[in-house]
């Protein structure tokens, strides 16, 4: 301990004592050329709190340096050098040298340290320019006033646009749809009996859904690929995500071992991966995709994979069952269901955490019947209209607070037991009066099981 103390003490006299070192100007250089004349201060540290200005009558140029000492006499400039007449020095406060180069006329000056390189140590360099060049200098910064002044006024009116997008983020944003057709290039996906590629049918049936999604106030649609070129899983992910969707899609037809099965099935993500053997097999086939990419994937990144979904929140589980659900009743009043449950499977492209995701196996490729329904562009619309209503009739429930369709939806709210008036206003971000205005109420009394309008907020 006390060993310790007295090498404590010893490292503080030690540094202090560094600290304490001066530096010591070795030389100085002298260096023209067209435009400026340029002073280098060789020392043997870097200078710190230096400074440099010109006074006038006579014309002269100092340069203080902190707690720095001169080793020899200092060199002289040349006798016809156009602007050094002469150098001297002096000590000030003790431990600070001033250098004073006499000036055969004024000059604008400037200064900068260098660090050591391999040939010389450490250097303050003070240039100063030719009258001619400073003339230029000053142009110099003419130009770059005039620039900034630019800048701001271009800043200016992007500040006026940003308050213009404001105003109209005040009627709510939009709810954003990421639209992930399946497969794409050299992955054709699945094929049928007659030969129809899955990637084809799948982006038609995409695009008319885009289009659908479009059309609607509030509403706007992406599409993950934009034409038949694969992508990575994991990147369709990502792209939904850079576009800050509130829904991620996938569209798939695909193929099962048997013929005879048809119908759509809407899938999401599962925890424990395939819940039924058509599912497994299917989510085999999906995930296979990352392999035809070149990339194997491996068991580490699905582990990964797992942990964020473990992370991820209940929420999103909640609001893609809630999406599928929509979406399967849907294909059920156009036709054949091949589940009436949604489905749960492992598909890699439906792990986002954040994003609610589902997938839509629109039907089977495989069957004969839906391979030439699949080509049909009727069929096709009508397959991308049942997940737009589906889509639509979601968002129309459950529309993210800030978007457009939330601010200007007839919400209503049936009233549970123990609720108030006060507690319903603040659920939905209403005043109480336009509640009771809204609603024709006289007081501020509820019954359970009323219906309330909601205002907009
Ligand atoms: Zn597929």
């Amino acid at each position: 301990m006390f060993f310790r103390l007295f090498s404590l003490i010893f490292l503080l006299i030690a540094t202090q004592t560094a600290v304490a070192k001066s530096t010591t100007l070795e030389s100085i250089r002298y260096w023209t050329d067209a435009t400026r004349s340029r002073l280098v201060f060789d020392l043997t540290q870097e200078a710190k709190g230096q400074q440099v200005f010109q006074l006038d009558k006579p014309n002269r140029l100092v340069i203080d340096l902190k707690n720095t000492r001169i080793s020899s006499a200092l060199k002289q400039p040349a006798k016809d050098h156009v602007l050094f007449r002469s150098v001297r020095s002096g000590i000030r406060n003790k431990t600070d040298l001033r250098v004073v180069v006499d000036l055969k006329r004024s000059a604008s000056s400037d200064s900068f340290t260098l660090k050591p390189n391999k040939k010389q140590g450490h250097r303050l360099v003070v240039d100063l320019l030719s009258p001619k060049s400073a003339m230029q200098a000053d142009k110099k910064v003419y130009k770059a006033v005039a620039k900034k002044t630019a800048i701001a006024a271009v800043k200016k009116t992007a500040k006026v646009e940003k308050k213009a997008i404001k105003s109209i983020s005040q009627y709510g944003r939009d709810i954003i749809v990421a639209i992930d057709a399946g497969h794409g290039g050299k992955d054709p996906g699945a094929h049928g009996p007659k030969g129809t590629q899955e990637k084809k049918v799948v982006f038609a049936i995409a695009k008319k859904l885009q289009a659908l999604i479009n059309k609607k106030p509030g509403m706007k649609a992406i599409m993950v690929r934009k034409g038949d070129y694969f992508i990575k899983l994991r990147k369709r992910i990502e792209i939904a995500r850079a576009a800050k969707a509130d829904l991620f899609i996938s569209i798939h037809a695909d193929a099962f071992k048997s013929s005879k099965v048809k119908g759509a099935s809407v899938f999401t993500l599962s925890n424990r991966g395939a819940s039924s053997e058509a599912a497994r097999w299917l989510a085999r086939n999906e995930n296979a995709a990352d392999l035809v990419g070149g990339v194997n994937l491996g068991d580490k990144d699905d582990d990964l994979a797992m942990v964020l979904m473990d992370l991820s929140q209940t929420a999103t589980k909640e609001a893609s069952k809630k999406v599928a659900k929509k979406v399967l009743n849907n294909f059920g009043s156009i036709g054949h269901l091949h589940q009436r449950h949604v489905q749960k499977a492992g598909f890699l492209v439906l792990k986002s955490p954040d994003i609610p995701s589902i997938l839509v196996e629109t039907a089977f490729i495989s069957n004969p019947s839906e391979e030439r329904k699949l080509n049909s562009a009727k069929h096709q619309r009508k397959m991308a209209k049942a997940i737009y209503k589906g889509v639509l009739s979601y968002f129309e429930q459950y529309a993210p607070a800030d978007t457009y369709i939330a601010r200007n939806s007839n919400q209503k709210h049936v009233i549970a037991r123990g609720e108030t008036l006060s507690e319903i206003a603040q659920q939905y971000g209403v005043s109480m009066r336009s509640l009771k205005i809204v609603n024709a109420l006289a007081t501020t009394q509820i019954r359970v099981g009323q219906v309330l309008k909601i205002p907009r907020g």
